[in-house]
């Protein structure tokens, strides 16, 4: 018998309720195991921002482009494209979950929800304050204000050291 968590789902792509006119998908992975225990494990391991509610089973997680929601029997991933992206998409997170739940002897499991977003002065405190307008955004503290929310961003300033954004942010 295979020792992966997940061994078999299936996928189907939706339009969006909140966008009708879109012109992407909502994927939607079913699963064939219950995947809830592992939750924990993949709020610790994945790489962060994520978002765990403990009591709901649901853990949001943005990477790159896409967002992720996985419940106890499904993962839903936004956008999509296509059927081969649906294909791309639904493989590489469903080895992703068997990788980190074969490894969770060794990870540390966070039942914590995302912390409160961080304070603008105080991302604004680890700009340089010169205004040079290199992230696109025209002020120092225009672009603290869109930091506060978006972590994404953070390398658009070349002058802004990721191991300080990370002590305040994540
Ligand atoms: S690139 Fe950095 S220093 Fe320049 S305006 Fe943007 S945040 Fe300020």
């Amino acid at each position: 018998m295979s020792e992966e968590l997940i061994r078999s789902f299936e996928t189907r792509l939706a339009v969006s309720d909140c966008h009708p006119g879109a012109d992407w998908y909502i994927l939607f992975v079913k699963l064939h195991e219950d995947i809830s225990e592992a939750l924990p494990y993949l709020n610790s391991a994945l790489e962060q921002p994520t978002d765990y509610r403990h009591s709901e089973r649901i853990l949001l997680w943005n990477s790159g482009k896409k967002k992720y929601a996985f419940r106890a029997d499904e993962i839903a991933i936004a956008p999509a494209s296509d059927n081969d992206e649906a294909r791309e998409l639904s493989g590489s997170i469903i080895k992703t979950v068997n990788n980190i739940w074969k490894r969770k002897d060794e990870i540390t499991p966070s039942f914590e929800g995302r912390k409160p977003l961080p304070n603008v002065l105080d991302i604004y405190k680890l700009l340089p304050g010169s205004n040079c307008k290199k992230c696109g955004f025209p002020t120092c503290m225009a672009f603290a204000a869109v930091l506060r929310s978006d972590f994404m961003k953070s390398s658009l300033c070349p002058q802004l050291s990721e191991h300080d954004f990370k002590k305040v942010a994540v």
